[in-house]
């Protein structure tokens, strides 16, 4: 969890930070565009098949303050900022939200939904997950909706949690990466439910973050 508490200035208040980058967003209806990544450390979620494992420990990240990221965000010139994890509503989120819109940036979540919605987004993306259930109001306030594919059982998850949220929204499978299997039964699936779309991660086939 961060530091903060009533009595801390929003500016100083401090999160683990696994790494900042500057990079295009790999995935999801806003692939390929300009992006600047804030990834948070802490995850208890521990999805068996994760990508980001070495987030997991939020003590193991050099903590920054809302002024040195925001300093780097606005130096960036994104189009958005992408706040992910690890799983980034561990920690609270609003601090570093309110100094990021003060700025004028637009701000996106990447979330499992896992904890309580903290700070303002103008984009949520949900990737819930069966290992430790989404809380029951992120499913209404998501913008699209990733589910990863890495075993059949996860087909019935992703049929779930569409019931869930918004109709309009969009909605796709994502293969658990390095897994060509799961890329063709995402295919074969989603030629037999139309309302589905493919996610790849753009970013990894291109070899860049
Ligand atoms: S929620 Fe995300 S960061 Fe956490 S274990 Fe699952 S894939 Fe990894």
């Amino acid at each position: 969890m961060s530091t903060m508490g009533p009595i801390s200035e929003p500016l100083t208040v401090t999160y683990p930070i696994a790494e900042t980058f500057h990079s295009l967003q790999g995935e999801g209806a806003w692939a390929g565009a300009n992006a600047f990544f804030i990834r948070l450390g802490g995850c208890d979620v521990h999805c068996p098949w994760c990508d980001q494992k070495e987030t997991w420990p939020s003590q193991h990240h050099p903590r920054q303050t809302v002024t040195e990221l925001v300093q780097e965000a606005v130096t960036a010139k994104p189009s958005f900022v992408v706040i992910t994890g690890g799983e980034p509503l561990m920690h609270n989120l609003q601090p570093l939200c309110q100094a990021l819109k003060n700025q004028g940036l637009r701000l996106h979540l990447e979330t499992s939904g896992a904890y309580p919605l903290t700070g303002q987004f103008d984009w949520i993306t949900l990737s819930p997950k069966p290992y430790k259930l989404p809380q029951a109001e992120i499913y209404s306030l998501a913008n699209e909706l990733k589910v990863i594919i890495s075993q059949e059982e996860d087909f019935s998850w992703a049929a779930m949690a569409a019931t869930k949220v918004k109709a309009d929204i969009p909605l796709y499978l994502q293969a658990e990466w390095g897994t060509e299997a799961a890329n063709e039964r995402i295919f074969a699936y989603i030629l037999s439910h139309p309302q589905w779309r493919l996610s790849l991660q753009t970013h990894k086939y291109l070899g860049v973050r």
